[in-house]
């Protein structure tokens, strides 16, 4: 590991022998540096510097950092009660966001989402909607529904139902493989040859309960984009074979493609769907997951053992659930989707030009993600370090350099990241 600088605190030397943090190689990476505090688009060191923020603490800062209305909703909520269980005891936060969410998710004439189940992590959500798809299959005549498919480049998450819907490719999960179930990832049917495929894998194997996928876009898996049609021809493809289509919006959700969801901008409505990272504008841990009526109706019973059988201890976890409406309503006062649009137009012309030169294999753009592929990329940690030295903070995945500031990035804050990729990509070598 990299030397410690000379202004690091000794909170972080003394901390860290002994804290092991995620996906990291902690021999060989470099050293994290110390946050102080953070406003807006901006992460304040402890050594003073100021990094402005391409990513938005995994994607959630979606308000930039301490809005005044989250901070002020979570005060109040701190003072009054942070949370009580929902095992026979009701908060208000929860209940509200509950509605608030059933109220907002995507709905056409044949499906309306509307049942809101409360975890604490997307993983969790994710478990909680593949549980809910097998229980549903079962108690609607089909115990022999116990499988997913899910897409190539595809990510759901860490815990075992979550990994084994990922793809396999990415070699993040491949220790665990032997105690995970077997899921079928296939590529997505983004034209009528692999849409008629996977619906022949439907057909032939007769034990899928559901059909899992990040819509319009993959985010941990590099993110890759596809087309509304894609998303239509799976909600066919789910119809005509009895799964439940799983939306994972935990990434693509609350705005990131432009719309509020994914789904909802590609006209389709999914039988379940997942939300958090941005869920409470990346203050606190909350994720939801949220099923449609005839779902939910086919635990609604008088048998005890029909109900949904999971129950995460921090469920509708009060203090969580009042800065998460906090959130929403600031999409309304503040006109989140407008600046959304801004951005995304700010990002294809910084970014769209790169995509000429020889070292470039793609250039993506949609909503407030912008990511530019290079044919390669050898020295990713290099690159970390150059865009600390540069004033940014950004982190490649893969090949992949990508952009996921928040939504209410200022144009100077815009300029000095796109500024920043551009020079690393310039100089890449082809
Ligand atoms: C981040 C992510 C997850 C996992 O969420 P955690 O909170 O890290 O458990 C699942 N699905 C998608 C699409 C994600 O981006």
């Amino acid at each position: 590991m990299s030397k410690p600088n000379a202004a690091e605190p000794a909170w972080l030397s003394e901390g860290l022998p002994h804290i092991w943090l995620p996906y990291a190689q902690m021999k060989t990476m470099t050293r994290p540096i110390a946050a102080k505090a953070t406003r807006g688009a901006r992460i304040v060191l402890e050594d003073g510097r100021e990094l402005v923020d391409g990513i938005s603490s995994w994607w959630t800062a979606v308000h930039g950092y301490n809005h005044p209305a989250l901070l002020e909703a979570a005060r109040a909520q701190l003072e009054r009660m942070p949370h009580v269980m929902l095992g026979g005891l009701a908060n208000e936060p929860a209940y509200r966001l509950a509605a608030k969410l059933a109220e907002i998710a995507p709905k056409d004439a044949a499906r309306k989402l509307d049942r809101v189940f409360f975890s604490e992590s997307g993983s969790v959500s994710v478990e909680a909607a593949m549980k809910m798809a097998i229980q549903y299959q079962a108690q609607t005549g089909h115990p022999e529904r116990t499988r997913f498919v899910a897409f190539v480049d595809g990510y759901h998450g860490d815990t075992f139902g979550a990994m084994s819907a990922c793809d396999p490719d990415t070699k993040m999960h491949a220790m665990f493989s032997g105690g995970m179930p077997h899921q079928h990832i296939v590529a997505l049917p983004d034209t009528p040859e692999r849409e008629a495929a996977l619906g022949r894998l439907l057909a032939s194997s007769g034990d899928i309960a559901g059909v899992m996928v990040e819509p319009l876009i993959q985010g941990a898996g590099g993110m890759k984009m596809h087309e509304a049609e894609t998303l239509r021809a799976i909600r066919r493809i789910c119809d005509a074979h009895g799964a439940l289509m799983i939306a994972d919006e935990i990434f693509s959700g609350l705005g990131r493609t432009g719309a509020m969801f994914a789904c909802t901008a590609a006209g389709v409505v999914p039988d379940i769907m997942t939300l958090s990272k941005a869920l409470t504008g990346g203050v606190a841990p909350l994720s939801a997951t949220i099923a449609a009526k005839h779902v939910f109706d086919a635990f609604w019973s008088d048998d005890i053992d029909r109900r949904f059988t999971h129950g995460p201890t921090y469920s509708g976890h009060a203090l969580g659930c009042a800065i998460a409406l906090a959130s929403l309503k600031l999409f309304e006062d503040e006109s989140r989707l407008d600046q959304v649009k801004v951005l995304e137009t700010k990002l294809e012309a910084g970014l769209r030009p790169l995509a000429a030169l020889a070292q470039v294999a793609d250039v993506r753009v949609k909503g407030a993600v912008g990511a530019v592929e290079l044919r390669r990329l050898d020295d990713v940690e290099g690159m970390r370090r150059r865009f600390i030295e540069a004033g940014v903070f950004i982190r490649p995945i893969g090949r992949v350099v990508y952009l996921t500031p928040p939504y209410v990035i200022g144009d100077a804050d815009l300029e000095h990241l796109l500024n920043a990729v551009a020079a690393e990509i310039v100089a890449a070598p082809a």
